[in-house]
């Protein structure tokens, strides 16, 4: 028999993830994922990969998305509730979890809401560095919810964007982004359409939450060289851009399996033409070849983005000397016996009275 061995997972809460991220510096931790982000993408065929598992209902999804290389296995739990709000909840919700391939040991559960919309920013500005023009200065931001923010200091800090143009039907949105803009010594420009706030900008980022098939931009918004970051189109029967937006340039993609199915290009025949975002990173494929041409990321979110994610706050956790474990598997004196894990107490009525509902079945 091996020696018995209590397995440790270490365990990130809400509040000790923000308390890290405040402790890192939200640059540095955006940064850092979005180099991260590239090193896995650069590793593209290292990794199993599926699209994520989707449960629909009349107000939202709840998916899971797993992934693992030879070493590292991760998933995460997110949902995606637009009227949430109504109720006081967020959009999006996220936890997740990373294991030892080789053993199966949960090595770390971490919240991953706050940490989805950092990773999202930071993947989003990792695109536009690779598909954007260098010398792109302004970004319209349409959409100004709790992604908003992280979107906007992503591309502040990575592209080095300085105008930010707001649109968002709630106005009150606006307001809140504008003064959190101005809290980190940052400028954003309400307009009263999204079609004021993209006129003349490099870059168009759509991050609005509507479970519809909603037309935030049509072709005619669009200018030669600009580079589309589309973000809220991200499940089936939930877009953001108008199918002529996506004629008008060449369109990348995170994993193609799981955006024909969730992205904006679901609108679009089983053939029409994208490159994964991987393939550029590594060199394979052309991205941007001229000023004028148009770009587009037709983000959705993929599990590989989670498993950086994942991968970046056990390090950090690591560096920062954060140290919270939780017990979820049990610490057995010998692996063969589980049922030795159960206190007893010795009396011998080890299975109770047979009959005995301790709860009544629904
Ligand atoms: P949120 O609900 O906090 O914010 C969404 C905002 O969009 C709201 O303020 C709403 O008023 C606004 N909006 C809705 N319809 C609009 C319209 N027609 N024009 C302008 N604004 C409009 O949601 P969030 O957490 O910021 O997420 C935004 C979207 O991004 C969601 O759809 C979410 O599913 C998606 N998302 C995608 C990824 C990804 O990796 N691609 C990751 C996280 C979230």
């Amino acid at each position: 028999m091996a020696n018995s061995q209590a397995v440790y997972t270490r365990f990130l809460s809400a509040e000790r993830v923000a308390d890290m991220i405040a402790s890192a510096g939200l640059a540095p931790c955006l940064a850092t994922l979005a180099d991260y982000i590239a090193e896995d993408f650069r590793r593209w065929p290292d990794f199993e990969k599926s699209a994520r598992t989707a449960n629909h209902s009349p107000t939202g999804v709840i998916e899971l998305m797993p992934i693992a290389d030879a070493r590292q296995y991760a998933f995460k739990y997110v949902n995606g509730h637009p009227q949430n709000h109504h109720q006081g909840l967020p959009t999006v919700m996220a936890f997740g979890v990373l294991a030892d391939v080789g053993t199966g040991v949960p090595t770390l559960v971490s919240e991953l809401t706050l940490t989805t919309a950092l990773r999202t920013a930071a993947m989003s500005a990792l695109a536009a560095r690779t598909l954007a023009r260098p010398d792109s200065r302004r970004m319209a931001l349409i959409g100004n919810g709790a992604q908003s923010e992280f979107q906007a200091l992503a591309f502040h800090h990575l592209m080095g964007i300085t105008e930010f143009h707001l649109y968002d039907t709630d106005p009150a949105a606006s307001a809140k982004l504008v003064a959190n803009l101005a809290r980190l010594g940052l400028q954003g420009q309400v307009f009263a359409s999204t079609r004021d706030a993209v006129r003349g900008v490099d870059i168009i980022t759509t991050v609005t939450a509507d479970k519809t098939n909603a037309t935030i931009l049509t072709a005619d918004m669009i200018e030669p060289g600009m580079h589309l970051n589309a973000v809220g189109g991200d499940c089936p029967g939930k877009t953001e851009l108008h199918p002529d937006v996506l004629r008008l340039g060449q369109v990348f993609v995170e994993f193609e399996p799981q955006t024909r199915i969730e992205g904006d290009i679901q609108q679009m025949a089983a053939d029409f033409p994208v490159t994964e975002f991987w393939q550029v990173l590594n060199g394979r494929a052309p991205g941007r070849t001229a000023s004028t041409d148009i770009t587009l990321f037709d983000s959705v979110g993929f599990a590989l983005e989670d498993y950086s994610a994942l991968r970046f706050l056990y390090d950090l956790a690591i560096r920062l000397k954060v140290d919270e474990g939780v017990s979820l598997i049990p610490a057995l004196q010998d692996p063969k016996d589980l049922f030795g894990f159960l206190p007893l107490h010795g009396n011998g009525r080890v299975s109770g009275q047979r009959g005995t509902a301790l709860v009544s079945a629904a």
